[in-house]
């Protein structure tokens, strides 16, 4: 069906850029072709990634809910256990219905999907081997790669999936582990330590680095750092792994200080590696057609996505910027919105982050860190939440917000808030940002109450004035 007849776009990978991208170019009226070689749409944040990872985030948070606060709450029952098969299984079912979700959108707006694995024969063909066995050549006159990434593993480590797992294996564990050893404290590695901590696991966190995700402002991430200690999450900062390796059923790291000195060692009965991730471009024949990528394997491309070899175009993990599902959304959107003769724009100064643990960490703009090596002269406001009125109706109240606005005009420059929902409340700031609001702005804004937003507006009044409940 794909052969012979030409696309106006050919999506190579059908994650959050690929699919969003197809959807959008079939939207614009372009006859549009996504590719996929994983037999199901969604890429690495639906099936390996966001989606499966924040369910395993409520249900544990669930079951930890229900043995530390509901008492408190007045709910009580007799004893409360882990059926791991059903929580995996309740994760397994979102995260299929809504691949099938993707699927139903393509045939809704006549986006042609085919299963299998694309590469390039030229800058408008697509070779692929199909997931059915066969093969078919798929023509276009614009390409998007859109291939994302893969796990970044560690020099003389091999990745089992059982006792040595990447994030991929951690979210299908068939058993809590007693001992897990967390290699790498980013977003990532504390979200699924966070998940099997909750569960039961004795979490240790192994970080080569002086800091825990250390693109956080460093005053929230004191806070953030600490409040994951009284989750008994274990940190050892500043440590090398020196070595990884399995040891009867059980694992054995060994370890020494970043600055070099006296090795030790640490047991664990399951080892997490989530040091990072790299583009993805195996097999795809870049070469082939001599597209430029840089030292870390990202293809480089202009502000219109487009890389050194016109036609060809790319969007998401595989290109440098935040390595983030909404970053990939964004860069489809506006790729595919050039290509059909329109302007299209992402502002990656206002990509969100967010670090979906309890409480949760969200971030938008700059950090003070950041604030300060501009040199500009700024004021900061802060607001914690155990002055929020809703935070403390529902007794969970640990966390805070923190404005930075430009001395001179208000405008606010960053915002970030650890809370219990940080990533729900995190939109309005980032909005804000969009909009080069004020802070005061933000606090002549009428806020319902009680809610937990309240206290991003007393922290913007503070900024240049005063909270009214603290
Ligand atoms: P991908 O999602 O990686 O999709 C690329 C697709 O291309 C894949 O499905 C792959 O099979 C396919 N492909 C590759 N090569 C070929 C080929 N030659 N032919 C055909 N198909 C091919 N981000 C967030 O924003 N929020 C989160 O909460 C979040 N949580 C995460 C949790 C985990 C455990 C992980 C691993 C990642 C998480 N991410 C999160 C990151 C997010 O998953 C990625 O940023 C996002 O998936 C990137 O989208 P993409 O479309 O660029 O690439």
């Amino acid at each position: 069906s794909s052969g012979s007849d030409e696309n106006d776009v050919v999506v190579i990978g059908g994650g959050p850029g690929g699919y969003v991208a197809a959807i959008k170019a079939a939207q614009l009226g372009l006859k549009t072709t996504c590719i996929e070689k994983r037999g199901t749409l969604g890429g690495t944040c639906l099936n390996v990634g966001c989606i499966p990872s924040k369910a395993l985030l409520h249900s544990s948070h669930m079951y930890h809910e229900a043995q530390h606060s509901f008492a408190s709450h007045g709910v009580k029952f007799s004893s409360v256990e882990v059926d791991l098969p059903a929580m995996m299984g309740q994760k397994d079912k979102a995260v299929a219905n809504l691949t099938r979700g993707i699927e139903g959108l393509f045939k809704k707006n006549k986006v042609n999907y085919v299963k299998g694995y694309g590469k390039f024969l030229s800058p408008s063909e697509v070779s692929v081997d199909t997931v059915e066995g066969g093969n078919t050549v798929v023509k276009g006159k614009n390409i998007i790669i859109a291939t994302g990434s893969d796990v970044k593993s560690l020099p003389g480590l091999t990745i089992d999936e059982k006792r040595i797992v990447s994030s991929t294996g951690a979210l299908a564990l068939t058993e809590v582990p007693k001992k897990l050893v967390v290699i790498g404290a980013g977003y990532i590695g504390l979200e699924m330590g966070s998940v099997w901590g909750r569960l039961g696991s004795e979490v240790t966190v192994v970080e080569f680095g002086p800091d825990i995700v250390p693109a956080m402002d460093g005053e929230v991430r004191k806070q953030f750092q600490r409040s994951l200690e009284k989750q008994k999450m274990k940190f050892m900062l500043k440590t090398k792994v020196v070595s990884v390796e399995t040891v009867g059923n059980g694992v054995k790291l060994t370890l020494e200080p970043a600055a070099g000195g006296d090795q030790t060692t640490l047991e664990a009965d399951v080892v997490l590696v989530s040091a990072g991730r790299i583009p993805f471009t195996s097999g795809l024949g870049l070469d082939k057609i001599g597209v430029e990528t840089d030292k870390a394997g990202r293809i480089l491309v202009n502000e219109r996505f487009v890389t050194n070899v016109p036609g060809v175009h790319a969007i998401g993990d595989v290109i440098p910027g935040p390595m983030l599902a909404h970053k990939a959304e964004e860069d489809g959107v506006a790729c595919v919105e050039f290509i059909a003769g329109k302007e299209g724009h992402v502002d990656y100064d206002l990509v969100p982050g967010v670090v979906y643990t309890h409480p949760e960490v969200a971030s938008v703009g700059k950090t003070e860190e950041q604030v300060k090596a501009l040199g500009v002269d700024y004021r900061v406001g802060k607001f914690p939440f155990l002055a929020n009125s809703r935070a403390k109706a529902i007794d969970d109240a640990e966390g805070i917000v923190k404005v930075l606005a430009e001395k001179e005009t208000d405008k606010i420059l960053g915002v970030h808030i650890m809370s219990p929902n940080a990533g729900e409340l995190i939109h309005e700031a980032v909005l804000a940002l969009h909009y080069g609001a004020s802070s005061e702005d933000i606090a002549r804004t009428c806020h319902a109450h009680p809610t937990m937003s309240e206290a991003l507006k007393e922290a913007a009044m503070a900024t240049y004035d005063k909270p009214i409940h603290i």
